[in-house]
């Protein structure tokens, strides 16, 4: 069994479980904080982590790792306006200078 992630988010990494689940690869979470025990727990201690059960799987693993984590870049790319053609940041759902809703946001 070999760990493939611990993030302090557990959404990060009940994301990633589903993903990994969806290719075939099965793997579990320790420490995980969702639910009633926030607030309980200090959160210095018990990071959730996400477990690889079969080590062959690893490299399949650890690539859709890789895919999950590209697309959260893309994700966050600027993104041009269509009214007046102004580069935003992706954090900014309107244009920063004319005020135009980003595309499909
Ligand atoms: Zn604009």
């Amino acid at each position: 069994m070999q760990r493939i992630l611990s993030s302090p988010n557990p959404l990060e990494v009940s994301e990633l479980k589903q993903r990994l689940e969806g290719a075939g690869i099965a793997c579990l979470t320790r420490n995980e904080t969702l639910g009633s025990f926030i607030g309980v727990v200090p959160l210095t201690e018990g990071v959730p982590e996400l477990w690889i059960e079969d080590d062959a799987k690893m490299a399949d693993a650890l690539r859709v790792k890789q895919n999950w984590k590209a697309e959260d870049s893309v994700a966050g790319s600027p993104w041009v306006c269509p009214v007046c053609g102004q580069t935003s940041e992706a954090q900014f759902t309107s244009c920063w200078k004319c005020g135009a809703s980003k595309p499909g946001a």
